[in-house]
């Protein structure tokens, strides 16, 4: 049985947008996995230190085959093929991939969190599932819709689609 999961991507540095666009063409290569939809990308004010340049964001919906933690490995060497390098927590980097939402499933162990213990705090991981599916709600049954008209606001600005996508 095949599970909707939604993926965060984030990068900002060496151009972002590239970034995420080679991401998820990786992303809808994995093995028993299908791309179903792509959200657009936003830019916006990073999380914690402010002394490093905007963020990219995005999500993508896929259907797979994978279990949470086989996907999380993917989802790693994806990252580390994008030269990730863990400098300081919530610093730069090239590329950043999030389980937000696997089905609903609820995973609380030493590697997986899932929903993304940050998500309802993060208006550029819960628009980008609302561009993917207005309707969306949490394994406890709260409203994606709902989330984002409370959380704060990280000035979320969308970007133009790249030439080339879709
Ligand atoms: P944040 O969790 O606030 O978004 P981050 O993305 O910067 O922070 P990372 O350094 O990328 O954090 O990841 C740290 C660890 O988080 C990973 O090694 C992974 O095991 C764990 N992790 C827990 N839940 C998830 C999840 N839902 N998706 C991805 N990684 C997760
Ligand atoms: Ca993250
Ligand atoms: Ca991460």
């Amino acid at each position: 049985m095949n599970s909707i999961v939604y993926v965060g991507l984030g990068s900002n540095l060496k151009d972002p947008a590239a970034q995420l666009a080679r991401a998820v063409m990786e992303l809808s290569r994995l093995p028993r996995t299908t791309l179903l939809a792509q959200s657009p990308f936003y830019a916006s004010r990073p999380v914690g230190p402010q002394d490093q340049p905007d963020f990219v964001n995005g999500a993508v919906q896929l259907s797979t085959g994978l279990s949470p933690h086989q996907l999380l490995d993917h989802l790693q060497a994806i990252e580390q093929a994008h030269g990730r390098e863990r400098l300081r927590h919530w610093g730069p980097r090239t590329l950043d991939l999030d389980v937000l939402l696997f089905g609903s499933h609820v995973i609380n162990d030493s590697r997986l969190t899932v929903p993304h213990a940050e998500l309802a705090n993060r208006d550029f991981a819960l628009q980008p599932l609302l561009d993917l599916n207005p309707e969306l709600k949490l394994p406890d049954g709260r409203r994606i819709d709902q989330l984002r008209a409370q959380c704060p606001d990280n000035q979320l600005r969308k970007l133009p689609p790249m030439a080339g996508s879709d």
